[in-house]
């Protein structure tokens, strides 16, 4: 995708604060984090979003997602990750190639991630449950 920023910067074309690299993914700071340390692993590969990837990539993609996570953890201090992926400008997304987010967290920091739970009446969720799953 020649218009697409994080093609460029994933392949090195665009310079970037660069905290891992193989011949799949790169690592970055995000530039704009919630928190300092917040990285983003973007695909070598363009795919849009999830709905735009195989399992295969995404497989070989994920195997580095344990050990970036625990040396910004190690390096940080943080008490925990956030580790997210938005699909769709309804989930989020801002940029259209596929990425994953790590995001340090604190024992009470103010980083805002989260949602209101909701419910299901009765039954609902078993009947949901088998809809999704006749589809998958
Ligand atoms: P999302 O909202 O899930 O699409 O996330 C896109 C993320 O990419 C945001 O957190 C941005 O701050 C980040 N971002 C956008 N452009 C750059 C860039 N040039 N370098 C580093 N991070 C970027
Ligand atoms: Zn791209």
């Amino acid at each position: 995708m020649d218009d697409c920023i994080f093609c460029k910067i994933a392949n090195g074309d665009i310079p970037s604060a660069t905290i891992y690299e193989d011949r799949n993914v790169r690592v970055i700071l995000d530039i704009a984090p919630a928190a300092k340390g917040h990285a983003i692993m973007i695909p070598k590969t363009h795919m849009a979003d999830i709905f735009d990837a195989d399992a295969e990539t995404i497989s070989k993609i994920s195997a580095a997602i344990p050990m970036v996570a625990s040396a910004i953890k190690k390096e940080l201090g943080c008490d925990g990750i956030n580790i997210l992926q938005n699909n769709g400008a309804a989930a989020g997304q801002t940029v259209n190639h596929l990425h994953i987010h790590f995001i340090p967290r604190y024992n009470n920091d103010n980083v805002k991630i989260g949602w209101e739970q909701g419910s299901y009446a009765d039954g609902e969720a078993a009947e949901l449950a088998k809809k999704i799953a006749s589809r998958v």
